[in-house]
């Protein structure tokens, strides 16, 4: 389709080389490590968090022969086979190619916005409209201003329209996004009430997104947000509410039974009632905008009734569990088509915990022979230990792939050859369509699990280290905070994501914890707060960094390294500034720079602090004083040795409050896991803690509930039982009613002790029945509160027989 000469006419350049013959371009790269063999590639060497420039080499290495840079004195020589554009600018040239490539799709494009539902609508779009059309849609979260020039690369001829995904989050960034995209018909779905960062006020956050119509044709959207002022002249407005002017009238929206709501709405001359499969507010206006959307495109209110009833949630996508026999998987078997399954593979490539790797894959919708050549170059491109086959259309790659493979007529036959396919210490990707139901696959390979589970959602994860990165200057080095289990969430499945975002550093409390991280393939560097002499051995054996807090320990570690004959073993220096917890006292630096002089055992690679009280504005004037007393000792302690020393003193609420305090490095902890405690920033919790109930039974008022009759009931009541207790986590004051929790939406009280394995609820108010899924902290901030503790507390106390589930994508 494109050459590399043809991609030099799209895109404005300054100048070039070619070498050699005319490439054919395939792929877009831009990030090194998601490149697996790269002759067919154009690499853009953006500068982001990384300079991509940094990065040629690399690429090379892997295959890349084709560059559009920026920097101009690149020294060519060393890539002799390479071809190189040179551009002012190289992200607007990838979208000036991701836009030209748009306007050669000649139907109708549908751009979605708003804060939130855009991902779900734009499923939901594709499941209604499947059977009817061809739909392409954006993957999941390539959204941004480099997500959405990717996704309109994969933009083809073989669709019969696209829905496109616009995120944005500061003032300036649509227009970008709406000339890449060009609509023709706009979606927009709600504007959240939280984070107005990167905007002046709601308003000017609307504005911004109302841009993407520019020059649509119509643009759809719910009347109860003030968009259609913003909204240029002469473009079609097609609005669903409960006003006069609404061209879907919603009439009325009941509750119906145990999982449904009915919804009465009035279009043109008719009224019909839809039942829809959720009761939540968010989903009903997602489905809103969808039924509105299809209205509008023409279909009967009889056709859309049948159609609404079949929606599904949309599952989490990509769940990483943990297998029999040492093995990882990675679960994705909602969907499956090409840009999915570059995904998933992604995501089991970034798995460093088993060095092997094996993909079951099922067969996929639509897969022509255009598809077919598409599905074997990217899995020939892929380092995989073995792939195991169902469908038998997918015969076809047995014979070209040099993997061993293995093919499966139909999933039971798969099923059936289970038994005697041995999996041990491997990361294995299950992925299918639905019609495959290879979660019974998964199901089968994975270790049973107690109902109680964690989630953990390691695109929160992503998203919030991006939000902290955003705030920091590009010279700022962010060190992790993955203490006590990464604050409940999870070891090397969170070091994993963190190591893949590069992070610079990992901290965690004591050595077995760095241990653990490096038996599963972290290898960044790690700092080990708490060590003592019983692990000096560890730390040497697994490369964990000491923090030195005392003479004590500085001492005793030198004579572990003198006895073995070691050198410069990367140390880092605690200065007690206010904390007293541990730490040299500033009044120590003279005689501790001598000490570190005097030995070439230990080579102190930072110097560090932690602030007492950075959340907490009546302190501002104490926490000043110690970023001041910090600052003039290390300059102290510098001034002895003769070098600098890395800087680093600021934790989450240092990084939100202040900005004075980055020095060279930041120490992050609870706001990565989605934890506000400044209340400032649009955080994603990452772990959301699931109970179900086991038991529900109707009581008589008088009668009592749990241990020593604490749990008076006054009324007739309806008391569920839930399989959480105190053994799990769940805080024994919680009991009498200060725990609640959330069914479906609706809060609940706990009732009586909590028991060790269990606790009561009084559901007497609610609609909840036996084995429904119970959120246990609804609200983390207020169940500390309400125990007259922090947030840290509950997530770190959740046992570790509570099983980790995690997802992403
Ligand atoms: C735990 C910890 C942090 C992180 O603190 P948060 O408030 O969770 O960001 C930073 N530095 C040190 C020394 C810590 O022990």
């Amino acid at each position: 389709m494109y050459t590399l000469t043809s991609i030099l006419a799209i895109i404005d350049h300054q100048r070039y080389r070619f070498v050699g013959l005319d490439l054919e371009i395939v792929d877009l790269a831009y990030d090194t490590r998601k490149i697996r063999h790269g002759g067919q590639s154009l690499f853009f060497a953006l500068r982001s968090i990384r300079d991509g420039h940094q990065f040629i080499g690399e690429a090379y290495r892997k295959g890349v022969r084709a560059f559009v840079v920026s920097q101009a004195d690149i020294d060519t020589s060393i890539y002799p086979e390479a071809n190189f554009i040179w551009v002012e600018q190289v992200m607007a040239a990838l979208q000036q190619l991701a836009q030209y490539h748009r306007m050669q799709f000649k139907k109708p494009v549908i751009g979605i916005t708003g804060s939130n539902g855009k991902t779900v609508v734009k499923e939901w779009l594709t499941q209604l409209l499947l059977g009817d059309k061809r739909v392409y849609q954006s993957p999941k979260s390539y959204n941004s201003q480099l997500g959405v020039a990717l996704a309109l690369w994969n933009l083809n001829d073989d669709y019969d329209c696209a829905l496109i995904e616009a995120g944005i989050s500061q003032e300036g960034e649509m227009e970008n996004l709406a000339s890449m995209i060009r609509p023709d018909l706009g979606i927009f779905t709600n504007i959240g009430v939280a984070h107005a960062s990167g905007f002046p006020s709601k308003q000017h956050k609307l504005a911004e997104k109302a841009k993407l119509f520019a020059q649509a044709e119509a643009v759809i959207f719910p009347s109860r947000y003030p968009i259609a002022p913003l909204l240029p002249d002469g473009l079609l407005q097609f609005s669903f509410g409960d006003k006069e002017t609404d061209d879907v009238r919603i009439l009325q929206i009941e509750r119906e039974g145990r999982a449904h709501a009915a919804v009465r709405v009035a279009y043109q001359q008719e009224v019909a009632t839809f039942s829809i499969p959720f009761q939540d507010k968010a989903s009903i206006e997602n489905v809103l905008t969808c039924l509105t959307v299809l209205l509008y495109m023409g279909y009967s209110l009889e056709a859309i009734s049948q159609k609404l009833a079949l929606l599904r949630p949309l599952e989490m996508r990509l769940q990483l569990k943990t297998g029999k026999n040492n093995c990882s998987i990675i679960d994705d078997t909602y969907s499956n088509d090409l840009a999915s399954l570059q995904i998933a593979l992604d995501f089991l490539f970034q798995q460093q915990q088993h060095r092997k790797k094996t993909l079951i894959l099922s067969d996929m919708e639509g897969l022509d022979a255009k598809l077919r050549g598409k599905l074997l170059s990217l899995l020939q491109k892929q380092e995989l230990d073995r792939i195991l086959l169902v469908g038998e259309r997918l015969q076809y790659l047995v014979s070209e792939l040099t993997t061993p493979t293995q093919l499966y007529a139909q999933t039971e036959d798969l099923l059936f050859a289970l038994k005697d396919i041995a999996f041990t210490d491997e990361t294995i990707l299950v992925k299918g369509s639905r019609a495959y139901h290879l979660e019974d696959v998964s199901q089968q390979i994975a270790a049973k699990s107690h109902e109680t589970v964690l989630e953990i959602n390691l695109n929160a994860l992503e998203h919030n280290l991006q939000t902290f990165r955003s705030l920091l200057p590009a010279d700022v080095k962010l060190m992790a905070m993955v203490k006590a289990f990464s604050y409940g969430s999870g070891s090397y499945e969170v070091a994993n994501l963190l190591q893949f975002n590069k992070v610079d550093y990992l901290t965690v409390a004591f050595a077995d914890e760095g241990v653990e991280l490096r038996q599963h393939g972290i290898n960044l560097p790690i700092m080990v707060l708490s060590p003592d002499e019983q692990v000096f051995e560890s730390l040497l054996a697994h490369q964990l960094e000491p923090e030195i807090y005392s003479f004590r320990i500085l001492k005793s570690f030198i004579a572990f390294l003198e006895a073995r004959q070691i050198t410069d073993f990367p140390v880092h220096i605690k200065i007690d500034t206010g904390m007293h917890r541990l730490g040299f006292m500033p009044e120590e630096m003279e005689r501790l720079a001598g000490l570190l002089q005097a030995t070439d055992t230990v080579r102190p690679k930072s110097v560090f602090s932690h602030l007492v009280a950075s959340g907490s504005a009546a302190h501002d004037a104490f926490t000043e004083e110690q970023i001041q007393v910090f600052l003039q000792h290390v300059t102290q302690l510098e001034e002895h040795l003769g070098y600098r020393l890395v800087r680093h003193i600021a934790n989450t609420s240092g990084i939100v409050r202040w900005p004075s305090a980055y020095l060279d490095m930041v120490r992050l902890g609870i706001g990565l896991y989605g934890v506000d405690m400044d209340g400032q920033l649009d955080l994603e919790m990452v772990s959301t803690l699931k109970t179900t109930i086991t038991q529900i039974k109707a009581l008589k008022a008088g009668e009592t509930v749990g241990y020593d009759r604490k749990g008076v009931l006054y009324r007739d009541s309806r008391i569920a039982t839930v399989k959480i207790g105190y053994a799990d986590g769940y805080n024994r004051r919680f009991g009498q009613g200060v725990g609640k929790m959330m069914i479906a939406g609706q809060t609940v009280h706990t009732v009586g002790s909590i028991c060790m394995d269990m606790c009561m609820l009084d559901v007497t108010d609610v609609l909840a029945h036996e084995e429904d899924e119970v959120l246990v902290f609804p609200d983390l901030m207020q169940a500390a509160h309400a125990i007259g503790t922090i947030p840290y507390e509950l997530l770190v106390n959740i046992s570790s027989r509570v099983k980790r589930v995690y997802f992403y994508g």
